[in-house]
């Protein structure tokens, strides 16, 4: 497409590991006019994000903020605001996104325990347990919905461990955000980022996030200056709380409409109804392709809705396959990464991109092919 044409790009069916489709109020938000990143009107509608966070968060933490950057980003405020050099982490690694975890806090020169499980299984708890027994670390990681293997990580038995050994719980929530239940307050998580791609159905480029009061007085009473500027709460919480709202860096006011349109799409529809839908959705999609000859990678009970990973059938090639559903019917399909590279697909069934419809197009496209 040379530049001097305008932007037209296909309209594609999101089934892959996000973004995921946005609702047409969502894109129409976008295009709302412009005001300052610190006008009244706008400081207003930063006020409705909190109250919305909350509410889709299920917590009460004042720190509740959306940060002006994608979900790798919300990660890093977590463990870069947490922890110190000299600090002790342990991160609990079943896939791409623990890993990078672990990469991070060895980043922030924090001294790093692991615990591993399989890809395509959760973390044992079990081993949770022993491992706190020959450390004492300050955070506890761990990934609540793995993007790159579908596991959904049950975290309640997790966080008493954790609480136990006097550490703070950090979860990454960017896939399990208006997917799955997710309770902050209940679950006693201490810090945890999302993103708005996934099951939020917002477009990529923000990374809500929010902290318990634990956290918020970890953060206030560091020894050492956090490593990264833009990423510093004890700065960007002027902007988002407090009475002075002090200029920070300009948020990007265009996504934040588009992101308030969306939670409100989230809180319209209910928690509830949303993660009964995507269950439905889910199943749907199950029955058609075991018919087909897929094999489900994860053991039912871990398994998540909204990230349905497939071995794929003896003899289908893999990227042809793919190729043909993004080129011939416009259906974007998620690859296998990292050890499953080649081995699985990723078929992502979130929020707009989880309706019966596209589950059906899917159905009878990969019958028409295979
Ligand atoms: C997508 C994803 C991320 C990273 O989010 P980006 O917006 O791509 O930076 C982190 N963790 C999980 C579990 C994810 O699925």
């Amino acid at each position: 497409m040379p530049y001097q044409q305008e932007l037209n790009t296909s309209s594609r069916v999101l089934m892959g590991p996000g973004p995921s489709n946005v609702h047409p109020r969502v894109l129409k938000a976008m295009a709302t006019p412009l005001v300052g990143h610190l006008d009244p009107e706008f400081i207003a509608i930063m006020d409705e994000i909190k109250e919305m966070l909350q509410l889709t968060f299920q917590t009460q933490n004042q720190l509740t903020f959306t940060v002006s950057a994608p979900g790798s980003a919300g990660m890093e405020t977590c463990l870069v605001n947490l922890l110190e050099p000299g600090d002790e982490a342990l991160v609990c690694i079943n896939g791409v996104f623990g890993s990078r975890m672990a990469d991070i806090v060895g980043r922030c020169g924090a001294r790093l325990t692991q615990v591993h499980a399989p890809w395509g299984e959760p973390i044992n708890p079990q081993l949770l347990k022993d491992a706190l027994e020959t450390c004492s670390p300050k955070i506890v990681a761990i990934v609540h919905a793995e993007t790159s293997t579908g596991v959904l990580q049950p975290l309640e038995e997790i966080s008493k461990l954790v609480h136990d050994a006097g550490a703070m719980l950090v979860v990454d929530a960017v896939t399990s955000f208006c997917g799955v239940d997710l309770k902050v307050d209940d679950w006693g998580i201490d810090a945890i980022y999302t993103g708005t791609q996934k099951c939020l159905s917002a477009p990529p480029g923000l990374s809500p996030v929010s902290f318990s009061q634990k956290a918020v007085e970890t953060i206030l009473n560091r020894k050492s200056k956090v490593q990264s500027w833009f990423l510093d709460l004890s700065m960007v919480m002027n902007y988002w709380s407090g009475a002075k709202r002090a200029y920070h860096h300009t948020a990007p006011v265009s996504a934040i409409y588009a992101l308030r349109e969306s939670l409100r799409l989230v809180l319209e529809e209910g928690l509830e109804a949303r993660f009964k839908r995507h269950k439905a959705n889910h199943e749907l999609l199950k029955t058609g392709l075991e018919e087909l000859g897929f094999e489900f990678l994860v053991k039912p009970e871990y398994r998540l809705p909204q990230l349905n990973a497939v071995k794929l059938p003896e003899g289908l090639n893999d990227a042809e396959i793919r190729g043909r559903l993004l080129h011939e019917y416009n259906i974007e399909v998620g690859a296998g990464l990292g050890e499953f590279a080649g081995k699985i697909w990723r078929i992502g069934l979130m929020g707009e991109s989880s309706q019966p419809n596209f589950v059906n197009s899917l159905l009878s496209a990969l019958k028409t092919i295979l």
